[in-house]
Formats: structure tokens, sequence, C-alpha cells
């Protein structure tokens, strides 16, 4: 398989609506505050009961809906879906929610994550002859789904989920049902809340404050939620869970407004910022942290060092993540477009930049540059996560492994080849720790591969790229 046909589902934010008259207007808002969560494409599906309608594009969601297209969606119940994509899975028909019309329903249905034995079920089916539409991993679910072979929609279901692997956080629709599944570790979060007597799920409770819901709870590791007419029922599709939830989300993905599993991602990010202070003091003038991302965590270390948080760089608004270039070359192009320093603040001082990560290592080394060249005496790297040494196989974009700056530098390397002064990452136990989640679960119920190698499900030798393959050291992986 190639790499890019594994990156096909990235990042992506999913929200669902059952019983109100709004269903698809309210389902637009709420992609707005997903958007960060993807920006190549957007969709809802929508039901009236009888009919499921449609409307999706690439772009995002501004761009994806007009007016007139959200008039025309009409009913009571919906789900929506915004993708993030690397190079070779843009088009449109992989943009989500998919859509399958039989004649006698349709199924439609929205992922995120990214699942690990996608191609193996995939060619399995097709030699049985399913014909696939799209590129997509997600299309497998609704195959198995279609192909099995229990009375009910519900018990093809459940079977289908026990087949897929890896990280899923789906929601599916049909003319009389809206359903949540959240796969058995909950790499991915999904919460459940209420607006008024309607039920609503989302990718992230930022979702929930902008439309006016309350949250309920989180969608449970295993889980399978069905919501129609005759009220909510919850299901496992699976006893074997294991809580481990993506650290990135924390650390980088969700916006700070969001409650990750009781958790705020501003307060935690600021944790992380105050251990980073414990773990790597630095002498220094002023904090400055990475916008936007990194600021939560800037203002921690400030906080607890004593140092004052400033300015010292600004973000120009109307320039996309520089991560999502696909090449290395217009990534670098991309971050100078992003970030300017404020040679006020940072001339003639020792600065001390924060950031939540490093991955390639080409921000930083911009950076770094950057407030050299507005004056800065000195700049101090303090990153508030460990090292990424392992490519991660559950739809977060941190690249191949040979592309990993920490999988091939120690440390020092790294603060050479970014032209810092010092750099320092914050260990994996102060990570735990100031993220604050149950200490009794095994990893403190975070999946920690990225910086450990050590998978939380059996990644096959296939979905590895040869390179990577003696860095799985995972559950038989
Ligand atoms: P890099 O420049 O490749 O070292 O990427 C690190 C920068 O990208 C940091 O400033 C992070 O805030 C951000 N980042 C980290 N992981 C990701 C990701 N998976 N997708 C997009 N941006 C990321
Ligand atoms: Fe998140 Fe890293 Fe695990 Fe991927 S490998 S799910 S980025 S913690």
């Amino acid at each position: 398989m190639f790499y890019e046909d594994r990156e096909l589902n990235e990042e992506c934010g999913v929200f669902g609506i059952w019983g109100h008259s709004h269903a698809a207007k309210l389902t637009y808002y709420g992609l707005h505050s997903l958007q960060h969560r993807g920006q190549e494409g957007a969709g809802i599906a929508v039901t009236d009961g009888k009919k499921v309608r449609d409307h999706k594009g690439l772009g995002l969601v501004n761009d994806v809906f007009a007016p007139k297209d959200l008039d025309e969606l009409v009913g009571y119940g919906a789900i929506g879906h915004v993708r993030y994509s690397t190079s070779g899975g843009n088009s449109l028909a992989n943009v989500q929610p998919l859509v399958f019309r039989s004649q006698t329903d349709t199924l439609s249905l929205a992922h995120n994550g990214n699942l690990t034995n996608a191609e193996e079920i995939k060619r399995d089916l097709e030699s049985k002859g399913s014909i696939f539409q799209s590129t997509s991993d997600t299309e497998v679910l609704a195959h198995l789904i279609k192909r099995g072979i229990s009375h009910t929609f519900k018990d093809n279901l459940k079977a289908a989920l026990n087949v897929v692997s890896g990280a899923f956080a789906f929601v599916l629709l049909t003319e009389n049902e809206l359903i949540a599944a959240l796969d058995p570790n909950g790499l991915r979060p999904l919460s459940l809340g209420r607006l008024g007597d309607a039920w609503v799920v989302a990718s992230e409770t930022c979702a929930f404050d902008l439309i006016g819901a309350t949250f309920i709870r989180n969608v449970k590791p295993g889980e399978v939620i069905v919501i129609n007419d005759e009220g909510l029922h919850s299901d496992m599709f699976t006893t074997e869970v294991e809580p481990a939830i993506c650290s990135m989300e924390y650390i980088y993905f969700s916006r700070p407004d969001s409650d990750i599993e009781g958790i705020n991602v501003h307060a935690a990010r600021k944790n992380l910022g105050i251990q980073l202070a414990k773990e790597a003091p630095v002498e220094a003038d002023v904090v400055t942290g990475v916008p936007d991302s990194s600021i939560s965590a800037a203002i921690g270390y400030a906080e607890a060092t004593g140092i004052p948080y400033e300015l010292g760089m600004i973000k120009n608004r109307y320039v996309g993540r520089t991560f999502i270039q696909p090449s290395q070359e217009l990534r670098e192009q991309g971050v100078k477009m992003k970030l300017s320093p404020v040679r006020g603040i940072v001339e003639g001082k020792r600065v001390v930049m924060i950031d939540d990560s490093i991955v390639r290592g080409t921000t930083s080394r911009r950076i770094v540059q950057m407030l050299r060249d507005a004056g800065a005496k000195e700049v101090h790297v303090r990153i508030s996560s460990p090292p990424i040494k392992h490519p991660c196989f559950y739809g977060i974009d941190t690249s191949s492994s040979s592309e990993l700056i920490a999988s091939k530098y120690s440390v020092d390397e790294i603060c050479e080849e970014i032209g810092a002064d010092s750099l320092v990452f914050l260990s994996t136990s102060g990570m735990q720790e100031a993220i604050g989640r149950n200490p009794a679960m095994k990893n403190c119920g975070q999946c920690m591969a990225c910086f450990t190698g050590e998978y939380p499900t059996h990644i096959s030798p296939e979905t590895a790229l040869p390179h990577e393959k003696d860095l799985l050291v995972s559950k038989g992986g």
C-alpha cells in the first residue's frame, strides 16, 4: 500500500443531531466550530424520515454551503463532517459523509480516525465482488454492514465494528436513525449532548457550546449509541476495551475551549507549560508561544517561572496550517508567511520559545531564525510534549518516521539542527501528570504511541512502511 493511501482520513471532525427541525443548519454551525479539525472538505447528510439528502464539497464549511444548499437539506436528523487529507486523497469522492443508496434504504456515514486494517478488508471484499466508490478507508464499514448475515441492521453494524481495527469515531445516518460508535480504545474524542429534546454528538464539546447544547457525557470506548424516534439506546459492540485517547488531542489538535473527558484543553496545555517549567527552567527575559496552539503552554511556563509572557510573534490569520502543505519547500515558505516576529518585544532579549511539538522541525528552525533576525540575543526552545519518534497510524498526520526529526536525531542534534541555544522536551511522565487523566489506567488512559512506539492496537506489518517496521514495538506489532 502506498503511504498516501494510508493517510486518506486525517484529523477529521464529525457531528450528528437527531430530533430537531433545523437539523442541517445546526450541523452547519457545529461543523464551523470543528473547522480546525479539517479544512479540505465538508458535507452534511440529512433525513426527514423518508429520504436522505446530502450536500458536500471541497473547501471550508463556508465555501461548501450556500444558504440555498442548507434550505434544501430538509429534515430532523443529520450528520456532518469536516475533512483533512494529505496529498493524494483530496478528491470529491472522498469527501464525507459517504452516502450509499440501495433500492430499499440509504446509509450515510462519517468518520474521524483511521482504520489500520482497511486495505486487508478491502482486498477481501473486492475478491467477493464489492465495488468501492472512493479510496477512503471509511467505505469498508459500509460494505461490511451490507454484507452482514444477521437480520437486523444493528447486529450487522456491531459485527462490522468488530472487524475494523484502529481509530474510529463514526456517525451514521439512515432514514430513521442516527448512530454513533467509538473504537475500543476511544482513540478519538466523541461527546454526547442535548439541545432541548434533540440529541447531539460531536468530536469536540466546543460544537455544543456554539449551538447552545448541553454536554451529557462522553461516548465510551466500544460503545454504539442508536438514536431514533423512540429515544436513545446504548450498547457495547465489544467488552474488550482499553481507554487510550490520543495525547495529541490535548497537546495540539483540539480547540482550547473544548473539554475532553472532563479535562479542559486550555487547562491541560497550561499545566503542560507549568510542568515544563519545573523540568526545564532557564534564565531568560521573555516567554513567547507559537500561536495559536502553544499559547496556553507558554502562559503556564511564564506563570511558573515568573518570566513575563509576551507576544513575541503574531500569526497571519489568512494563511492555512503549514503542516498541510504537501512538500517541504512549500511548508518552509508557509511558516514564513504564517508568522511574524514582534521586534520591539524580542530585540536584545533572551527569549524562551514554547511550541507544543516538533514533528519535522520546520517550524522550530524557521522561528528560531526569525527571532534571531528580529534581534533576540538568545533563543531557548521548550517543547510541551515528548519527542515524536514514531509514526501515527490512527489518523493524525505525524508523517512517516523517516521525516520525524526525533526518530533520526538526539535532542542535542535537534537543538543544533534548529539553531537554538538550548532545547528541552517534556518528559512522558510529566506529560501524563500535567494532563491529569486517571493514573490508575495504563498510560493514564492515553495513547502514547508516537512518543514511545507502544501502539494500543495491533499494527500489521502491512500497515507500516518497510523502514517503519522495526519501530513497531506494539502488541504483536
Ligand atoms: P514541524 O514544523 O514539522 O516540526 O511541525 C511542528 C509544528 O506543527 C508545531 O508548531 C505544531 O504545533 C504543529 N503540528 C504538530 N503536529 C501536527 C499535525 N499532525 N498536523 C498539523 N500540525 C501539527
Ligand atoms: Fe495520537 Fe500519537 Fe497515538 Fe497518533 S500515535 S493517536 S498522534 S498519541
